[in-house]
This record gives C-alpha cells, structure tokens and sequence, in this order.
C-alpha cells in the first residue's frame, strides 16, 4: 500500500469560520494533516508527493468557470479597490444568489456577473470556505494526491491512500462549501473510471457528501453512496435523504443512509452493511473510500458516536470486497483522535501488514 501527500497541502490556512453568527477559530488546521503523517510512518507506510497534473483531472468533475474563479480569486479580491472599505484578507462572500438546487439539474451557466464580489457570491456557498493566498494550490494539489492514489490503486495497487486536506466530498461542480474547495474523492472516481466501467463511491464521513452525490447524479458509470448523520439537523441540511436515489440515467445509482444523531456502532456499521449489499448488487471495478474521522464520539462538530473498533470495523468491510480502492481523505476535526483512527481503519483493512510495502 502506498500513500499520497504534498507539502503544498499545508499552504492553506484558513483564518475564520463563521458558526452560528459568530466568527470562530477554523477547524481545518495543516496540524491534521501532520497527525495522519505520524501514523503512515509508524505503520511503515511510503509517502509519495504525487506528480503535478494541473486542472486536466478535474475537466470531469468541475467547471471551467468555477476553477477559474477559485484560481484567481484571491487576487482578483485583493485587487479590489472600494470607497471607504478595504478588501479583507482572505474571500468571504456578503451575498446569497438564489437557486432552486435541484439536484436532477447539475450545471448552472457561468456566473452573468464579472464582479468578484458577485461570483464570490456564486461560487462559495458557505461561510466555511476562506479563500487565502494558498488555498487554490493546496485543494488543487490535494486532488493530485488522489490522482496519484487512484492511478496506483488501477495499475495493480490494491489499496492505496490519498491524504488529502482540505477535504473535497463538500465541494459541488461548481461550488465551494464545508470546509471543501475541490473534490478529490470525485476527482478519483473520474480518474478509475478511464480504465475500469463501473466505480462506485462510498462515502463514511460524519456529513453526506454532496457533492459527489451531485456531480454524479445523473450518471450510471459511478454510483455513490453516503452513510451520514441525518441532515434536518446537520450540515449539509439539504441533501442527504434516503429518497435522492439518482436521477435519469443514473436512477438507481445514489444511495443515502441517514442515521439518527447519537448512534453509534451498532447502527452505523448496520447501514455499512445495507451500502455493501448495495455495492454488491452494482458490482462495481473499483472503489473510492471517502473516510471521515468526524464520526468519532469527542470530535468537536460530531453527533455520532463512533469508537475506535468501528474504524477497524469499516476497514474489514472494505477489505473483504477485494476491489482496487482508493482512500481519500476526508474530514475529522479532533486532531488528536484522527491519527489513531487512520491507525485503526489501516488495522482493519490489512491486519497482517502483508500489502504494506
Ligand atoms: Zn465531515
């Protein structure tokens, strides 16, 4: 097994996070990133910088007008020049575009407006997402990461790791939010699929990944499927339900399992149960693991409550499907936990060490 990181994922760090009315400290450090370091280091596992491919994995997965705007906001709203206001420092958008988010519906037109402003408005959907100086080259190299992993995972792998920061499974086709700017796990998912014909995404973070689920709605070559904390009470509210089952051609090919807030093991190992028979049944060529440590019963922004055992317990299940896999990254928030729960999940899926090397 090997794993995929750059340096260049550490760049972005976010000032700010706006919670309930209050700006509060972010929650997406570089540290996290760091923690799951040691933890592939003590278990002998390489690190590998993957190479640079540019947007070229993303043409698939985001708009041009989106990677546009991400790419060269930052500048564009330093650049700014208002009467009496200064731009702050990082991108943060004071407006809220209506649109009616109708998932059988994936592409908006571009933004009508030039103003940065108003595209800031368009294309950061949430108060989580700062653009800073870095922030393109880390999301973007944190894609490259599980490029890197998935071109593995296809060429014989078996397994292997994207440790990707920030987090992707947030980030829509052309919208930014929860902490996400970029998709990875999608990004791996288009990557499989230039050589196998069915991929499916499983997604076992705290939150449902939207947008994966949306930038493959409509398709039947990818299916993707999310065990996550009922959304009418938690991010990202509207989406996640188990009736989105997929729309068109890709009717049948989205699953969603929302579990009551305070389950724990039992229940969400149960609903992994129910998306392994689902993925049987698809009996897809290779996986993509999105894997949330937010799970965990004292991360700071959980309402599960998962133990460790669980981890190791997602890790057999992943395992005993015997598919290429990629592993990307996604969130958990209690730096101190997330190592350890890498370590566990690593346990699970390989007990012996055997596909170490
Ligand atoms: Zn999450």
């Amino acid at each position: 097994m090997k794993a995929f990181f750059s340096e260049e994922q550490l760049l972005h760090t976010p000032r700010q996070f706006m919670r309930l009315g209050r700006i509060c400290a972010p929650t997406d450090l570089p540290s996290r990133a760091e923690s799951l370091r040691g933890t592939l280091a003590a278990r002998g596992i390489a690190v590998e910088t993957p190479p640079d491919y540019g947007r070229s994995p993303l043409a698939d997965v985001h708009s041009p007008d989106y990677l546009d705007y991400l790419e060269n906001a930052h500048a564009r709203w330093r650049a700014l020049e208002m009467p009496g206001v200064e731009p702050g420092e990082e991108v943060l958008p004071n407006l809220s575009p209506y649109h009616n988010g109708r998932v059988e519906q994936p592409r908006r037109s571009p933004c009508p407006s030039p103003s940065v402003v108003a595209q800031t408005g368009y294309y950061l959907s949430d108060l989580s997402c700062p653009i800073g100086p870095h922030t393109w080259r880390s999301a973007l190299r944190s894609t490259h990461s599980a490029v890197a992993a998935a071109d593995h995972a296809a060429g014989g792998g078996g397994f292997a790791y994207a440790l990707c920061r920030p987090s992707g499974h947030h980030a829509h086709r052309d919208r930014a939010g929860g902490f996400c700017y970029l998709n990875s796990s999608a990004a791996a998912a288009s990557r499989l699929r230039q050589t196998r014909s069915r991929v499916a995404v499983l997604d076992v973070d705290a939150h449902h990944g939207d947008g994966t689920q949306q930038i493959f709605y409509l398709r039947p070559d990818v299916m993707t499927i999310s065990v996550h904390a009922d959304p009418a009470g938690y991010y990202p509210f509207y989406t996640g339900y188990a009736h989105e089952r997929g729309h068109g051609a890709g009717e049948g090919c989205n699953l969603n399992l929302p579990l009551p807030h305070g389950s724990g093991n039992a229940a969400f190992l149960q609903a992994l149960d129910q998306a392994m028979a689902a993925l049987a049944a698809y009996a897809p060529e290779a996986l993509v693991l999105a894997l949330g440590f937010d799970t965990y019963k004292d991360d700071p922004i959980s309402v599960l409550r998962l133990d460790m055992d669980a981890y190791r317990q997602i890790g057999a299940r992943v395992a005993a499907l015997g598919l290429p896999t990629v592993i990307v990254q996604e969130g958990g928030y209690m730096v101190q936990a997330i190592g350890p729960a890498l370590d566990a999940f690593l346990q699970g899926l390989d007990p012996t060490g055997a596909r170490r090397a």
